[in-house]
């Protein structure tokens, strides 16, 4: 390697995970040079999170970040670990400084079956982040409430008179440079995974909110992809989320699916329920910019550390984290022209996924399987020492 991936460390059973991989199935074969950022969650609190911040600088700086999962502290962290203060969600800091859209994808292997029997690809969902319901003003309007939209505190539009009886009202918003980054960033990743490209709102029913997404979408289609999507041979596609939802229902996969903030909060539930299991589920952090920063889907897991520190043995699937090093080091290869680096990435994903085709998994995907291999349920280490093996 010429230029160093910026390494961020995690929490729990994660972390375990992580140490196991490097060890097992990435340094033995690369020669693995690391900008290395401890977000545990001790050394978070011993830096005042200044480690998250110093670790975004650094995947802004180098360009390419693989990250471990990290616990986002609730009150019985800040008891459990003594923490100085309830500090914010690590993803949240990264997406903030990064100005990112979140990509998720399932990794597919033959006898797991999703549910959706026409689905043969990946479906990758892009939510944008930001804004929406999510971060909206809310009111409870009792009978004989009158609700107007104020802007600048004069030009007033209105909403309901809630005249006959009590109701709800909801105040939302984007900005154009939010929806345009969104924009960019799918159109970019679209590009890079040489994959087409769908986004879907109500525009016939919001014609000004939704509509602004669909135009601002266009607009930058138009002037600064149009040519590159017709060399990539890829297209982008827009319609009514209706619309989208049933031709997605009906496809093979194999479309980057970019939706509004709660829409691609609650459909990409239903596509990872749909492939499989969260454990199998990869994200990658894309900046409008070209900066990148890998990780798996799920969580710390942790009910499965709290056996593991009582000594008990477990059986987390490795596979999300795996894929976060594999893109990551993908991504480096291509971008530092390190071809050899980018065929290993590859190396290690089949290796992962044909260990679990030839019967070898974690016992999550055992009720999911129905391959006609023998089946035999590994702990994390096991699986990951299978994987090593035919490495
Ligand atoms: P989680 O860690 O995703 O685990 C929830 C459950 O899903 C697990 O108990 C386990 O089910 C199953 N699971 C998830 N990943 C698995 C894997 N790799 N292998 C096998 N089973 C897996 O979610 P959580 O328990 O709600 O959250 C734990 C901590 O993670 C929290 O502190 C939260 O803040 C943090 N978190 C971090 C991120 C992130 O860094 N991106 C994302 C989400 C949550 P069974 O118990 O049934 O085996
Ligand atoms: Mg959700």
């Amino acid at each position: 390697m010429k230029m160093p991936l910026v390494e961020l460390d995690g929490d729990e059973m994660t972390r375990i995970l992580w140490q196991w991989i490097k060890d097992y199935l990435i340094k033995p074969f690369v020669n693995l040079k690391t900008e290395y950022y401890d977000l545990g969650l001790k050394n978070r609190d011993e830096t005042d999170d200044n480690v998250t911040v110093e670790a975004a600088e650094a995947i802004k700086k180098y360009g390419v970040g693989v990250k471990c999962a990290t616990i986002t502290p609730n009150a019985d962290r800040v008891t459990e670990y003594s923490l100085k203060r309830m500090y914010k969600s690590p993803n949240g800091t990264l997406r903030a400084a990064l100005d990112g859209t979140v990509f998720r994808s399932p990794v597919l292997c033959e006898g797991i079956k999703p549910l959706v029997p026409n689905w043969k690809k990946p479906i990758i969902i892009a939510r944008h982040a930001y804004g929406d319901i999510y971060s909206c003003k809310e009111y409870s309007a009792k009978k004989g409430d009158n609700a107007e939209l104020t802007i600048n505190g004069d030009n007033s539009i209105p909403v309901f008179d809630f005249e006959k009886g009590p109701g709800v009202v909801m105040g939302m918003f984007n900005t154009e440079k939010s929806i345009a980054s969104f924009a960019r960033s799918c159109m970019n990743y679209a590009l890079d995974k040489k994959t087409d490209l769908w986004f879907g709102a109500k525009d016939t029913i919001s014609k000004i909110y939704d509509h602004t997404f669909k135009d601002i979408f266009n607009e930058i289609f138009i002037k600064e992809y149009s040519e590159k999507f017709k060399k990539a041979n890829i297209e982008y596609f827009y319609s009514l989320i209706d619309d989208i939802v049933a031709r997605v229902m009906r496809s093979s996969g194999g479309m980057i699916w970019a939706c509004k903030n709660y829409d691609g909060d609650v459909m990409s539930d239903m596509v990872a329920t749909a492939f499989g299991s969260l454990a199998m589920m990869t994200s990658v952090l894309v900046s409008p910019d070209g900066k990148f920063e890998y990780e798996a889907a799920h969580g710390t897991v942790t009910r499965h550390y709290y056996k593991h520190l009582k000594g008990e043995e477990t059986s987390t699937n490795p596979v999300a984290t795996i894929f976060a090093w594999t893109g990551a080091l993908r991504k480096r290869g291509e971008l530092d022209k390190i071809k050899a680096l980018s065929d290993f990435a590859d190396k290690l994903e089949k290796a992962t996924v044909s260990t679990i085709e030839s019967g070898y998994m974690t016992k999550d995907l055992i009720p999911l399987y129905s391959g006609k291999a023998q089946v035999s349920g590994l702990n994390s280490l096991q699986f990951i020492e299978k994987i090593a093996q035919s490495l």
